[in-house]
């Protein structure tokens, strides 16, 4: 049986703002089961109380001092719906008389005196952009999709004035309430303002289940709306955009999910279109950019930048990661980014990534021979170069025809390409370290390895991945996660090292968590041959 919704909600959390119980009145007044939220932090339930950044520093001071605080709280009901609430907390010391546990004790809207019934709102755009922002970064991370529809009532000036603004404001409600049952628990339904909505879709697998979701919703509201005594029947025209492709940052998300919403509205309403200017524009390049990549191995239009790595302890560069760069004979500099998805699809990565091989072995063998020696070069190899039943023939005669030993040659290798065949891929790297070569995991933390999987892999070092060394200052569950792979690099004997490393503040916290050696703008940006050259022989005084 369900707890009745004006029962007093219970929340427990530890010293670090884990939840460890809930009661069941919490769960009718959330949507939060106990396996949902146990163990999480409490910000996945609470709203961070609007213009009140520090709330909860104000709350911990006056709990430290006086054991008990009460005030205004918002909490995120598992639909994305927002309830306001009154809560007090109690501190709980331990025997040594610190604070060990809060309990928080939370009354819903509806039994707050003084105030009547309040509805439950939809959260804002301000909030939208705010949960889009870090659900983008959970894509990025995560290398998954998301979906953004951009939902416009039609028609809903000539309605409101119609039934009038109370009765209008009703009939948005209602509508809100029809499409947040369509939705999923991770969704969000936001209200953007007077008659628009967006949802926002995190781990799509597919872009077309955007439009699937879509439909449902403009079929739930084909069944009319009885208010003031009218039947009140409304459409939606929607514009949907898809991450990664349709813009980078929810503002230019928005924006064109914005456009699209437009053109469905152009073209007659009660519709739906996806932001597909990128699509054609993508696969326009795409055409031209495989027949010029062609080309560009011929005209020897690429090139290896170097980007040192440096050992934290010592400061002095002990090896150098080679990045690919095109350069194009119009468009100037290509990113690797831009070209390196394309040349795998089309299989132009077999001879790019030879050709990436060889000059990496011949550079650093001139460097040994012309007085930089002892620099370990690390090639990134991609999934489809590591299928290639070739590999270990064209290494090896690379290395014979360049003089290079191969304790100089590290392969780095991402998460996703190991987890696609597991078995095949151990037995790689198992003939490529007979070889004497060290390997290397990338984006380490990115993708979903399984970590007791490590332990089978003949491999050398991790990379942690740069986004986590972005937060790593700022955000505890990244501090947590990077002194943990730490931990286990060290566990495993595997050397570590971080990317991305762009300012002093990070370079300390990983230095005083044992990191071995970091890679980063902080140090240096990828640079030319002899940019590089330079900058070692300046760094290791040679
Ligand atoms: P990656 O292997 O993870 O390389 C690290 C990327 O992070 C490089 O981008 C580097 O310039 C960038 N980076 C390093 N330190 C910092 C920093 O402090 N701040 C910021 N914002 N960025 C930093 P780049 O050169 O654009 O390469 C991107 C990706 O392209 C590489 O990621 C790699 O996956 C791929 N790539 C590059 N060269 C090759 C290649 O020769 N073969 C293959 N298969 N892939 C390559
Ligand atoms: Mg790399
Ligand atoms: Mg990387």
């Amino acid at each position: 049986m369900n707890a009745p919704t004006d029962a007093t909600a219970v929340l427990l959390t530890d010293s670090n703002s884990r939840i460890t119980r809930i009661n069941p009145a919490f769960t009718a007044l959330t949507g939060y089961a106990a396996e949902d939220v146990i163990g999480q932090r409490s910000a996945t339930v609470y709203l961070p109380a609007e213009n009140e950044p520090a709330h909860s520093c104000v709350e911990l001071e006056t709990l430290k001092e006086k054991g008990i605080w009460s005030g205004n709280i918002t909490l995120k009901h598992a639909s994305g719906k927002i309830i306001n609430g009154l809560q007090t907390t109690v501190s709980i010391d331990n025997e040594a008389g610190e604070i060990s546990h809060f309990i928080h004790i939370i009354q819903p809207p509806e039994s707050m005196p003084g105030e009547h019934h309040q509805k439950s709102q939809l959260p804002n755009r301000q909030l939208f952009k705010e949960v889009l922002s870090q659900e983008l970064k959970n894509a990025r991370r995560k290398q998954t999709q998301l979906g953004v529809l951009l939902i416009d009532v039609d028609h809903f000036k000539v309605i409101n004035n119609f039934l009038g603004f109370e009765k209008g404001d009703e009939l948005l409600q209602m509508i809100s309430e029809r499409l947040n049952k369509q939705l999923r628990g991770n969704d969000l339904l936001a209200s953007l303002g007077s008659n628009q909505f967006a949802v926002l879709l995190p781990e799509l697998a597919h872009p077309e289940d955007a439009s699937i979701v879509t439909r449902k919703l403009m079929k739930t509201l084909e069944r009319a709306f009885q208010i003031g005594g009218q039947d009140v029947v409304v459409t939606l025209s929607t514009g949907i955009v898809i991450f990664p492709g349709d813009g980078d940052n929810s503002e230019s998300l928005l924006q064109h999910a914005e456009k699209s919403m437009y053109d469905v509205k152009a073209a007659g309403r009660n519709g739906y279109q996806f932001f597909e200017a990128s699509i054609h524009n993508s696969a326009l390049n795409r055409l031209s950019m495989e027949s010029e990549m062609r080309k560009a191995i011929e005209r020897e239009e690429f090139v290896l930048f170097y980007q040192p790595q440096i050992d934290i302890e010592s400061g002095l560069v002990v090896g150098m990661e080679s990045l690919i760069r095109w350069i194009h004979p119009e468009k100037g500099m290509v990113p690797p980014f831009h070209f390196i998805p394309i040349a795998e699809e089309t299989g132009l990565i077999g001879p790019i990534g030879e050709w990436v091989i060889y000059e990496a072995c011949r550079q650093t063998k001139a460097w040994q021979e012309a007085g930089v020696g002892g620099l370990k070069v690390a090639v990134n190899l991609s999934g489809r170069q590591f299928t290639d039943k070739q590999l270990l023939e064209k290494i090896a005669t690379t290395l014979k025809q360049t003089g290079l030993a191969p304790d100089y040659l590290e392969l780095e290798i991402t998460e996703s390409t190991i987890m696609n065949d597991i078995e095949s891929t151990i037995k790689v790297l198992e003939e490529l370290s007979e070889m004497g070569m060290a390997l290397a995991i990338d984006d380490f933390g990115t993708g979903y390895s399984s970590l007791s999987y490590l332990k089978r892999f003949p491999i050398n070092k991790l990379k942690i991945d740069k986004s986590f060394i972005d937060d790593v200052i700022t955000s505890d569950d990244d501090a947590t996660i990077v002194a943990a792979i730490i931990g286990l690099s060290h566990n495993l004997k595997l050397n570590v090292i971080c990317e991305g490393v762009e300012d002093i503040d990070q370079l300390h916290w990983l230095k005083e968590n044992k990191c071995n050696e970091i890679q980063g703008y902080f140090f240096s940006k990828p640079l030319p041959a002899d940019e590089f050259e330079a900058f070692v022989r300046e760094r290791n005084g040679l």
